[in-house]
């Protein structure tokens, strides 16, 4: 299959962009899309067999569900039904963070296809800010299904290049939006219903560019523990304990002091700030270097950069990928959670 890039550098080629995709949404087939976290690869929610395809060109297990996009707060009832008990608590959040990178797990529907969800009787459910997404939502008239559009377990595309390195040949159509104004994936919160009166309680299944701080003041915060992370079955579904994962080794480098190096290898370093202080920098001649937040944007820069670069460095020839712990603060929590899942575990496997 030959994959062909669109661009939207006018008006006119946008429109003509939108339309093709609805075509091809139509005929059953999948597109690659900008959104405003990564480059998702959508078709449509309802028909089985177009989200079968997501499922192939990205060689995702069957049991890793999707997250289904809708094109406003009220087309939730398209996909899920909303208890009375919860119904509140979904309206704040939407109402705060909709369009926006918060994907909220709810019961799903009877029209949304078993395939989607993976079996299971919740659907993820998401309302993307991208312009260009909107346009094709709305013109569909329909959901879209779209995980990353990325193979599995691979680092998140976060530009229509990054796609088609990971999808050419699978795909027959990706939409060049430009870079992903946010870089990172979508926080995913399952809402609980309160036992009694009291607040709902948001369990934060994926950490994201919605912090925990920012959501706390509408519910209780709940982690998702890290044992629920195992290797083939997680209790949380995708919550694999290997993701992002480059194809050249990483380390996460907690103290500069622990830094090792076998000699002859050529190691790169995914530095946060680039500040001589932090000691990373100048511990060794880097064969590459990279800088997440050379910036003031802290860590918001540094995620919107984070999967580009890491790819970046990934395509460099090193042999080592070297990162540095980036602050916890904000959206730093989830940058950290993406680089745990990324590196080698003990024992030298992924
Ligand atoms: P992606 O769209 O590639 O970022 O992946 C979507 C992720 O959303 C999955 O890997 C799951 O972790 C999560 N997810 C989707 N649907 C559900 C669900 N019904 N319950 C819990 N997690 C879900
Ligand atoms: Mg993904």
């Amino acid at each position: 299959m030959n994959t062909q890039i669109i661009r939207t550098d006018s008006d006119e080629s946008t429109a003509q962009a939108v339309q093709r995709t609805v075509e091809e949404l139509r005929s059953g087939n999948v597109v690659a899309l900008p959104t405003e976290t990564v480059y998702g690869l959508a078709a449509d929610a309802f028909n089985a067999e177009a989200v079968a395809k997501i499922f192939e060109a990205k060689e995702r297990p069957g049991f890793d569900p999707l997250i289904v996009h809708v094109a406003s707060q009220k087309a939730i009832r398209e996909v899920a039904d909303v208890p009375e008990n919860i119904r509140k608590a979904v309206r704040s959040l939407t109402e705060l963070f909709w369009p926006g990178p918060l994907t909220l797990i709810l019961p799903k529907n009877d029209k949304v296809p078993d395939i989607v969800t993976a079996g299971l009787t919740t659907v993820a459910v998401r309302c993307s800010q991208n312009e260009i997404f909107k346009q094709v939502l709305e013109d569909l008239g329909r959901p879209l299904a779209a995980p990353s559009a990325n193979r599995f377990g691979r680092i998140s595309p976060t530009s229509a290049d990054a796609v088609m390195s990971e999808l050419e040949g699978r795909i027959p159509v990706i939409v060049d939006g430009g870079a992903c104004a946010r870089g990172l994936e979508s926080t995913i919160v399952q809402v609980v219903a309160a036992e009694g009166k009291g607040k709902a309680t948001f369990r934060i299944l994926r950490k994201g560019p919605i912090s925990a701080d920012q959501l706390k003041r509408y519910g209780k915060i709940e982690m998702a523990s890290n044992d629920a992370v195992s290797e083939n079955a997680p209790e949380a579904p995708g919550l694999l304990a290997t993701h992002y994962a480059p194809n050249t080794p990483l380390r996460l480098l907690r103290k500069p002091q622990d830094f090792k190096r076998e000699p002859g290898k050529r190691y790169g370093l995914l530095s946060y700030r680039g500040k001589k202080k932090d000691g990373y920098t100048t511990l060794y001649d880097w064969d590459e270097i990279e800088i997440l937040s050379p910036g003031s944007g802290k860590t918001v820069e540094a995620a919107l950069r984070f999967f580009f670069l890491l790819r970046k460095l990934d395509e460099s020839g090193v042999d080592e990928i070297i990162a540095e712990p980036v602050s916890e603060f904000g959206v730093g929590a989830a940058i950290m959670e993406r680089l745990q899942r990324a590196a080698v575990k003990e024992g030298g496997r992924r």
